[in-house]
């Protein structure tokens, strides 16, 4: 990394770095972005293949969006929750229809802040539902649900548990995209299944579709809720609204964030309505949520993504990406749906090895594990971006040693 090294207090000294040492030394001062281009403070141009994290679907500084959110600022900002504004009303309206196309249920949103505090809300409302005596959330090795307690505890990784020990109480794993186990874990004691239907973090892994109507199933015989967490997954990335959609079956709970205000700290948890219903007064709350400013980006964000009818282009665009990547030296294979792609490494390639040679040469991808790239650039990306991007790839792979041994 030191050869992307700058003048910040994060790569200097320690003790005059204002932020807390949770994220190692960022690799590059961005300054401003425009559609799939980031320029550096040096003024150096990247294309960004990951985009925020799945986060700037509609590419950065969306003029349809930067103009929603500078109206709003300049409107009404917040007026907490004693009171309703047009804003979030017209954003739970339009977040519930897109879920109501895709479930078939009805049903009643609430506004977060982030993706974790999406799945604090699922996670509540399932213990909720559940009753005294059956709190249990059963989730997969490999997951990732967020960094608060409670979620860090349904994330299916128990070295980012470690530290923290001892975690909250009724929280299970099983292997992922195993249906007998989880069949096994759901037991009197289990409130819900929470699940991704394409793992992020844990290395763009699709749960195939006949696991998903397993859980679904399971659900449906032992009265547990079927959570699908699409913090990652949703608002078209992967070619449909939602990633369940690809498998055919309809969660009673969905979790939703990054994608969902283009950049704004916005996310929501989604219930069928006679499962929200559980909850009353008090219960719950955030004092941000539906706060008028965050929404006012969920709306622009929604009506741009129908506008383009997003879930097409993300097929397309994805297409065209994993039919370049496809069969190159070094590539033994391309996971994921839409624009949201893994890009498995031949054996002797070093994914983090290629993330760093490509931010010299211009491009920002994420090294997911050591031998996946991730790509998830906006759904905006141009054909030409796609190809560009492309050759970046194959340069690289050549210049870490091709096809390797
Ligand atoms: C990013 C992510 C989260 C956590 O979202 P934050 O906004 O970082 O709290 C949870 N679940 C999945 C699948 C994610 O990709």
């Amino acid at each position: 990394m030191s050869a992307h090294a700058f003048e910040h207090p994060a790569n200097n000294a320690a003790e005059r770095c204002p932020f807390m040492p949770v994220f190692g030394p960022p690799a590059l001062m961005i300054e401003r972005g425009l559609g799939t281009e980031l320029w550096d403070s040096t003024g150096k141009r990247y294309l960004d293949f990951l985009a925020g994290i799945a986060v700037v679907s509609l590419g950065h500084s969306n003029p349809v969006v930067a103009d929603a959110i500078a109206r709003q600022a300049a409107t009404l900002v917040h007026v907490s929750n004693f009171f309703a504004n047009p804003v979030a009303t017209e954003a739970a309206l339009k977040v519930n229809a897109l879920l109501e196309a895709a479930t078939g249920h009805q049903g009643q949103v609430f506004f977060t802040n982030s993706g974790a505090e999406s799945n604090e809300c699922a996670l509540k409302l399932a213990r909720k539902h559940g009753g005294r005596g059956r709190h249990t959330v059963v989730s997969a090795l490999g997951s990732f649900h967020g960094r608060t307690l409670a979620s860090l505890a349904a994330t299916g990784q128990p070295t980012k548990h470690e530290p923290f020990a001892p975690m909250p109480e009724g929280f299970r794993h099983v292997p992922w995209g195993d249906l007998d186990a989880m069949t096994a874990a759901v037991d009197g004691s289990v409130a819900a299944v929470l699940i991704e239907a394409i793992q992020g973090e844990g290395g763009i892994n699709p749960a195939p579709a006949a696991y998903l109507r397993g859980l679904r199933d399971l659900c449906d015989r032992t009265g547990a809720l079927l959570i699908v967490d699409e913090i990652q997954t949703g608002f078209a990335r992967t070619g449909e609204w939602f990633a369940f959609e690809h498998a055919g079956i309809s969660p009673d709970v969905v979790t939703l964030a990054k994608a969902m205000g283009n950049g704004m700290p916005v996310g929501a948890c989604w219930a069928r309505r006679d499962v929200a219903a559980v909850f009353e007064p008090g219960d719950h709350g955030s004092t941000y949520s539906g706060t008028a400013l965050a929404t006012a980006a969920v709306n622009a964000t929604i009506d741009e993504l129908r506008r383009i009818d997003a879930p097409a282009v993300a097929r397309r665009k994805g297409a065209r990406l994993v039919d370049a990547l496809t069969g190159i030296d070094g590539v033994v294979g391309v996971r994921g749906k839409g624009l949201m792609l893994g890009v498995a490494l031949a054996d002797g390639l070093d994914a983090r090895a290629i993330y760093a040679d490509l931010l010299d040469a211009g491009l920002i991808v994420n090294a997911v594990n050591a031998s996946t790239i991730r790509l998830v650039p906006p759904i905006t990306v141009t054909d030409e971006e796609i190809d560009e991007a492309v050759t970046m790839i194959v340069a690289a792979i050549a210049r870490a040693g091709g096809s390797a041994p």
